[in-house]
């Protein structure tokens, strides 16, 4: 049976959980707010180890090259774009999903702002998956509710980080032809119970409900973009680029993510899924046209299957075809886990103690720095030049 001897060693996809047949492995928080499978009821376990024989990080395929296809991508859509992280490239996927009569799974809030799977079954319901959510999302039993539509036949779209893509592929066993995967290119999540303390601080210095919050809100445009929150009748309370909000602060410098982040075993550019979607900053580098700081997709196509697919989404999408190799160069996120911060272990024992605000104030002050960085990129973001000014910046660092 499943036993996690090192946390490196389970990425929380709950694989495990999902195919015990007796229902006796479940996913548990640890203190650190990550989910990890223990047996409960040891009387109930019948010793057949599928838990262990479906886990993606104990059984890693050994990764093999093929034939891939390349695009930068933008949904036609203004508004779907502007919804989405980058070019709305996942939601031309998954309305042709729906529009074939599938269901989609993927991340999004439930009504206690956490980050959990579930799926859609019509077009206005894809808005929940749309912007990312830079948070360990609860899988939940979605993979068991994914097969139980495969089995009967309907054409189903499952996206996620590439763990839980290869969980979800590891717990099948098999191939379905009416399965189509979506995997991003993740830097790393962080934890659930963090994500708790942000929004216990942000409640207490709005004192206002909070009813939706957005990790990439196009508030000063793509390239800079910012954490959003909005309460009742859709009211802005609050926005912040990632320089200043807390949370993005703490994403970005690597201190509140899984073990097992700090070791990857899915960074790779041949992968599992059918698509790879991620963002494109540099835009500028491939086309003059497409670079309208409203977002670009990176889409990386793996099997013949996404490519299909693909054809059939074309007209609602302004492409661009690129090699495989020029779209992945330097995309340091897709081969490479993150540092560690070496202040990860004392903040996540702050955390026991402290409140969310005494915490993100301990560990990321509004310092006079700060201030004056996001006034720079305000500015720069509001006169158009923020892209040529990160290119400035960007040349002369490297010197
Ligand atoms: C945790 C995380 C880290 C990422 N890190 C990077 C990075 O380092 N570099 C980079 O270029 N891109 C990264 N991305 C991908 C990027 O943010 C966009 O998702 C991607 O560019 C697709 O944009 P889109 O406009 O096509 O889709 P969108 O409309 O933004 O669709 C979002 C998709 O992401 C899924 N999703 C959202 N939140 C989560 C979550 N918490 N867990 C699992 N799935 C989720 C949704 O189900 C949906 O499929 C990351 C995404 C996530 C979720």
């Amino acid at each position: 049976m499943i036993k996690i001897v090192d946390k490196v060693e389970c990425c929380g996809c709950g694989s495990c959980a999902n195919a015990c047949p007796s229902r006796c492995v479940k996913m548990k928080e640890d203190e650190e707010g990550f989910l990890y499978p223990i047996v409960d009821d040891f009387d109930k376990c019948i010793r057949c180890n599928i838990c262990s024989k479906v886990c993606p990080v104990k059984n890693l395929k050994k990764e093999e090259p093929f034939v891939q296809k390349g695009y930068l991508v933008q949904h036609c859509d203004e508004q779907i774009r502007k919804e989405s992280t980058a070019g709305g490239a996942f939601t031309a996927i998954a309305q042709y999903v729906i529009e074939c009569g599938g269901i989609v799974f993927g991340a999004a809030y439930d009504d206690q702002l956490q980050v959990v799977h579930m799926a859609a079954e019509d077009i206005e319901s894809l808005k929940k998956f749309r912007n990312s959510k830079y948070v360990q999302s609860n899988t939940k039993y979605t993979y068991r509710e994914a097969e139980q539509y495969l089995k009967e036949g309907r054409l189903v779209c499952y996206s996620g980080t590439p763990c839980q893509i290869e969980g979800l592929k590891a717990y099948l066993r098999r191939e379905y032809d009416n399965l189509i995967t979506v995997d991003v290119v993740c830097h790393a999540v962080p934890s659930p119970l963090i994500w708790n303390k942000y929004l216990e601080m942000q409640k207490e210095k709005l004192g206002k409900k909070i009813a939706n919050i957005r990790f990439r809100d196009k508030y000063y445009g793509y390239k800079y973009s910012a954490m959003v929150i909005t309460g009742e009748n859709n009211q802005e309370l609050y926005a912040r680029g990632v320089d200043s909000d807390q949370m993005l602060r703490a994403f970005f410098s690597n201190i509140c993510d899984r073990p097992s982040c700090y070791n990857c075993s899915f960074k790779k550019r041949y992968r599992v899924s059918d698509f790879t979607i991620w963002d494109c900053f540099t835009v500028y580098n491939f086309s003059k046209e497409l670079d309208d700081d409203k977002g670009t997709t990176r889409v990386l196509i793996h099997s013949s299957k996404g490519q299909e697919v693909f054809e059939k989404i074309k007209s609602r999408l302004r492409y661009l075809e690129v090699s495989p190799e020029k779209l992945t160069d330097g995309v340091k996120e897709m081969f490479q886990s993150v540092d560690m911060n070496p202040k990860r272990q004392q903040f996540f024992s702050d955390a026991k103690t402290k409140s969310g605000k005494e915490l993100f104030e301990e560990y990321f002050p509004c310092s006079m720095k700060v201030v004056a960085e996001r006034f720079i990129r305000v500015f720069c973001a509001k006169t158009g030049i923020y892209s040529a000014m990160k290119r400035v910046y960007k040349a002369i660092v490297k010197k």
